[in-house]
């Protein structure tokens, strides 16, 4: 297996693998030298992702069926991935949902759906996959975070304060685990097209964005999946518990900027 320095042989998972950003990170982290654990609630999805990672590099992929919500399924996913002889040495947390509501009209269950999925999610797996990372005294986790972790938006009460809670959960394990050779990092993507921003985006929504970005444009899914490359990497080694903005500069430029 072809790689680039320290990363062959070594066993990634990513959840919400099937889709979007996932679906390009564990194309990139493939092209890396990685095996790659294409995880997922919609099995057909990462199967599809998965055959089409093995036609380039055959047994480089494997399709498993994901629940982050459901501590079991975690436990489930993250055994099947052990039949190729080593824990995970790198997880990526993508699985995520998109709830848009005003403040005064979210439903206290729509706000926890959100919740559940995205801090929820991205505890249970983290803390799964560095019980391996631990004994392995390796591993690299990097979180989906976003612009809406630092910036409030309307209509984002459920999506952004979950957003916001990666950050901090990035911190307390990037805490914890960095003594075990361990590092923990996030990265907070601005607005990428994906079936979760293609389902709740306006064309006027997109173009309010492509205005505010200094870039002027919306960010492709291998960009967002080079900065999670960078991250999973030996060059990142002393980067841990950092939120990392990959957004044309939307964050940087501040409210109004156009
Ligand atoms: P997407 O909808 O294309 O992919 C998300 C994937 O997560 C889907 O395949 C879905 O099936 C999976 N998923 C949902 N619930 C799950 C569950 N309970 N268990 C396992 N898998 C589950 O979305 P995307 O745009 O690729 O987003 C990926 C991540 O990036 C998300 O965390 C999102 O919040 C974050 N993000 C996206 C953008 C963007 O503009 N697209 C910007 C910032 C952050």
């Amino acid at each position: 297996m072809q790689g680039t320095e320290g990363t062959s042989g070594k066993v990634a998972a990513v959840t919400g693998g099937g889709s979007g950003i996932g679906a390009a990170v564990a194309g990139r982290l493939v092209r890396a030298g990685f095996r790659v654990a294409v995880m997922d609630i919609q099995i057909d999805h990462a199967r599809a992702v998965a055959d089409a990672l093995n036609a380039q590099q055959p047994g480089a992929a494997l399709a498993v069926a994901l629940d982050v919500r459901s501590e079991l399924s975690v436990h489930e996913a993250f055994t099947a991935v052990e039949q190729w002889g080593r824990c995970v040495d790198v997880l990526v947390n993508s699985a995520g949902i998109m709830h848009v509501a005003p403040v005064m009209e979210c439903s206290v269950d729509d706000f926890r759906r959100v919740m559940d999925v995205n801090v929820g999610g991205t505890f249970l797996c983290s803390q799964r996959a560095a019980r391996g990372m631990i004994g392995q005294r390796y591993g690299r986790i990097v979180n989906l975070a976003s612009i809406s972790s630092e910036r409030a938006g309307v209509g984002r009460v459920a999506y952004g304060t979950s957003k916001t809670a990666i950050c901090g959960l990035t911190r307390q394990f990037a805490m914890e685990l960095g003594a075990h050779g361990i590092t923990v990092n996030a990265v907070a993507p601005g607005p990428v097209l994906t079936p979760m921003t293609e389902q709740n985006y306006t064309p006027q929504t997109r173009r309010a964005f492509e205005a505010m970005i200094p870039a002027k444009r919306m960010g492709g899914v291998d960009e967002i999946a080079d900065a999670v490359v960078f991250l999973c990497g030996d060059g990142a080694a002393y980067v841990n518990g950092v939120t990392l903005p990959i957004d044309g500069g939307y964050l940087a430029a501040g409210i109004g900027t156009t």
